[in-house]
């Protein structure tokens, strides 16, 4: 085990202040992902042990939480399990008291401000060494995809700023980290709001081999382009749920390898799926919880709200953060990496229907059978009550009396809810949330 420089980030340990660390962080992700489930624990406990401590003395939010709690590796999940969930409204409201001031080692304080789909924005502050930290998981995790990495690589995400199929952002190599440390190929980038049927064309112009983008984006390539892009070998999406429903289409249509990573904003890589299409928790960095309805711990199968410590970054204390995400927890992998598992992320909380019966679902709306595929190019399909759905609609002609009869009563069936269902038809292309992503249904009902 390396010796670390720094008392509080104990563990990946910190070789150098700053060249090379993130070449440090990723030699020992590279190891750790293969270390044993119940010692990787005891170096988490170590690390959170860590994070609490400071959390315990610098944060007047945490610090009356934590107050005589014996807090050492031997006590640190335990005194984890008693706070009380970390929520949006929390960061919100009381964001002063969560920024806790870091030790010195741990570099710059930069604020990362995420723009959510729901229209709440959380500050979080994050330190230099947090940040290398998810940029090495973001290296390995890319590793596990066995990658070429001299080929080209694209990108079609909101924080690419300018770029068009004519003029795309192009870059040295396959992002700073990345080019820092290795040898790349080129890359290319487009900036979410290009019309997809632009978006096809740059695709097909410069054959990039690789692509990563958000799901719901995703989803609009495959509906316009049943023919996978030539060169194209694999795809990576990231920052939103990737449903079952995409990937079987994906399969049947493009049929090349698609690899999702779980992140968010405020947190970075949170888990990424290996080889064998499991998601792996970036153990290193964060301690996942997947709870169910009584706040208790999910086994295999069973289906909870995530909740997340981040235990490198020292700037913000994300201790049991409800990210309002639901994951089903997975059996050890045949990968044989020992990094926690999640058999898939089953959805997020604001994607959720909720019935006047109290029921609560991730919907599906038929929209993709072939029937409604002749008339419903494109969709988003807003909850406002426990009895009402405005629905949005692009098709390539005014849609007559019985066609919305028809949607309506296909809409209905697959929710097995008798919903009032507002159709308005909508020309061009449905936009996109603040963030740049697209949710074909939102739940705008209070829980
Ligand atoms: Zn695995």
């Amino acid at each position: 085990m390396l010796r670390s420089h720094s008392q509080t980030l104990v563990w990946p340990a910190v070789i150098d202040p700053r060249q090379g660390q993130v070449f440090a962080y990723l030699s020992q992700l590279e190891r750790s992902q293969w270390i044993k489930p119940e010692r990787l624990r005891r170096f988490q406990a170590g690390q959170l042990a860590a994070r609490l401590r400071h959390a315990a003395e610098t944060s007047t939010f945490f610090g009356p939480k934590l107050q005589g709690r014996v807090i050492d590796p031997n006590t640190a999940f335990e005194v984890l399990a008693s706070l009380p969930l970390l929520t949006r409204a929390d960061m919100q409201d009381a964001a002063e008291g969560i920024y806790t001031e870091p030790p010195k080692e741990h570099g710059a304080v930069r604020t990362l401000r995420t723009s959510g789909s729901t229209g709440q924005p959380v500050a979080v502050r994050c330190t230099a060494a947090c940040f290398m930290l998810r940029a090495a998981a973001t290296i390995r995790h890319l590793g596990w995809r066995g990658l070429n990495t001299m080929k080209t690589f694209a990108a079609i995400r909101a924080n690419i700023k300018t770029g068009s199929v004519d003029n795309p952002a192009r870059y040295r190599g396959w992002g700073a980290q990345m080019t820092a440390l290795f040898h790349t190929g080129p890359a290319l980038g487009l900036p979410i709001n290009v019309p997809v049927h632009e978006q096809l064309a740059f695709l097909d112009r410069y054959k990039p081999a690789y692509l990563m983008t958000y799901p719901s984006n995703l989803r609009a390539l495959v509906d316009q382009s049943p023919e996978r892009p030539a060169g194209l070998e694999c795809v990576m999406t990231i920052g939103e749920t990737l449903s079952e429903d995409l990937r079987a289409d994906f399969q049947s249509r493009w049929g090349i390898p698609l690899f999702d990573e779980y992140s968010s904003e405020e947190m970075g890589s949170i888990a990424a799926q290996c080889p064998h299409g499991n998601y792996h928790c970036t153990a290193e960095s964060h301690v996942l919880e997947v709870l169910d309805a009584d706040g208790r711990p999910c086994q295999p199968g069973e289906i909870g709200r995530v909740v997340i410590t981040d235990m490198a970054n020292f700037a913000t204390a994300m201790l049991r953060y409800e990210i309002r995400d639901y994951a089903e927890v997975g059996e050890p992998c045949g990968c044989k990496r020992g990094l926690p598992v999640l058999r898939r992320i089953v959805g997020r909380e604001r994607n959720l229907m909720k019935l006047p019966d109290g029921s609560k679902f991730w919907p599906q709306f038929g929209m993709r059978d072939p029937e409604a595929t002749r008339m419903v190019k494109q969709y988003q399909i807003i909850q406002t009550s426990l009895e009402r759905l405005e629905m949005k609609v692009v098709a390539d002609h005014p849609l007559t009396e019985h066609e919305q009869s028809w949607i309506t009563a296909l809409v209905r069936t697959k929710v097995k809810h008798p919903f009032e269902v507002v159709i308005e038809q909508v020309e061009g292309e449905l936009p996109k949330g603040p963030n740049g992503k697209f949710h074909e249904f939102m739940c705008m009902v209070g829980s």
